[in-house]
């Protein structure tokens, strides 16, 4: 029996018995718990720990300890038995088998909860943008719509300062972009277009279009252009961003899943505060890459159809460079980065719409 060791003291009961016999228990390195007499010495009961019933840790309730065979160990000594159950129980026995046995699952189950998570954001996310842009009642854009122009006007935004003459003469080209912009649409439902002039120092020549087809154009672009048809190649390109719906997407996207949820599931009144808050940030944000490209084509196009040049967008986007050069700090050149690719597509698209009318 070498090293075996007592562990506790206390009584022991035969089977259904109520007599019970002074006695301690053993337990060997090996893991073998023996109860014996506590004055002969005889041995009681005896079985391997892991077979050996423990009861739980209850206040000062004396444990039991059941061997196979119904025999009952009893002891107050709980920390002795504490001891044991993390001596023995822990290494032959239950708890660290059963997390070892769990580590592959608790594994799976991280790698598909992360699995899930880059699935969200790469597909459902933009699937959610589309529903809800295609879900989006017109009263919401326009409430957006106003409400964006109201935040800008207080923040940013002075009256404009153009004549009244030069202001006239665009509104009624900018009409009549979006009367052929209605054209090429045909059937769908067409926003509810309408230009606003303001001078603003601080935004400088710039124009963007708010999802109820609000566009607005600063004097400081008026003034820079060199004819009325590059200001409309921009008005047409703005128009664009309203026809693909890249603002309403732009912010759809800022406003994060709850939101677009609660839009879909027609909780409007707080969805629509929600997107108001992201909205007010939407002069701060550059479509993306691909958008613009699709804004610079839709710009040819219309101001083709329209009987006006549709160079006009890639001789802006050249003056600007000129003016301004190309790394220059002015908004409309972060939200619209006036690159030699770009003047060249831009371009040559025109040339391909041209050439396909001959
Ligand atoms: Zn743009």
């Amino acid at each position: 029996m070498s090293g075996s060791e007592p562990v506790a003291e206390g009584v022991w009961r035969a089977p259904g018995a109520a007599a019970a016999t002074a006695a301690r228990l053993i337990v060997s390195e090996s893991g073998t718990a023996t109860v014996v007499d506590a004055e002969a010495g005889a041995v009681l009961a005896e079985a391997a720990i892991g077979q050996v019933e423990v009861s739980a840790r209850v206040g000062s309730i004396p444990r039991h300890l059941t061997f196979p065979g119904g025999s009952d160990f009893e002891t107050r000594d709980n920390d002795a038995i504490d001891r044991l159950r993390d001596r023995h129980l822990g290494r032959h026995g239950g708890l660290v088998h059963g997390l070892e046995a769990f580590r592959p699952r608790l594994l799976v189950f991280v790698a598909v909860t992360i699995g899930l998570c880059v699935l969200i954001y790469r597909f459902a996310v933009p699937a959610l943008v589309e529903v809800a842009v295609w879900s989006t009642p017109p009263a919401v854009s326009d409430l957006m719509g106003r409400s964006v122009l109201t935040s800008l006007d207080t923040l940013v935004f002075q009256p404009t300062e153009l004549e009244e003459e030069r202001r006239d003469r665009l509104q009624e080209a900018f009409a009549g972009l979006v009367a052929t912009a209605g054209a090429m649409r045909g059937e769908a439902p067409s926003p509810a277009y309408r230009l606003h002039f303001r001078k603003s120092a601080q935004i400088g020549p710039n124009a963007f279009a708010l999802p109820d087809g609000s566009v607005i154009l600063t004097d400081e672009l008026v003034l820079l252009a060199a004819d009325d048809d590059m200001v409309l190649g921009v008005l047409a390109h703005e128009i664009g961003h309203v026809e693909h719906n890249h603002s309403l997407r732009q912010i759809y996207r800022l406003a994060g899943v709850t939101a677009l949820i609660m839009l879909i599931g027609g909780d409007i009144g707080a969805a629509t505060e929600d997107l108001l808050l992201q909205g007010s940030a939407l002069v701060a944000l550059s479509h993306s890459r691909a958008a613009e490209t699709e804004a610079d084509r839709f710009s040819v196009e219309l101001m083709h159809r329209a009987g006006r040049d549709p160079e006009a967008i890639a001789r802006f986007f050249e003056l600007l460079r000129d003016r301004v050069g190309f790394g220059a700090d002015v908004a409309i050149l972060s939200s619209h980065p006036a690159t030699q690719d770009r003047i060249d597509a831009t371009r040559a698209y025109a040339r391909e719409i041209a050439g396909t009318d001959r």
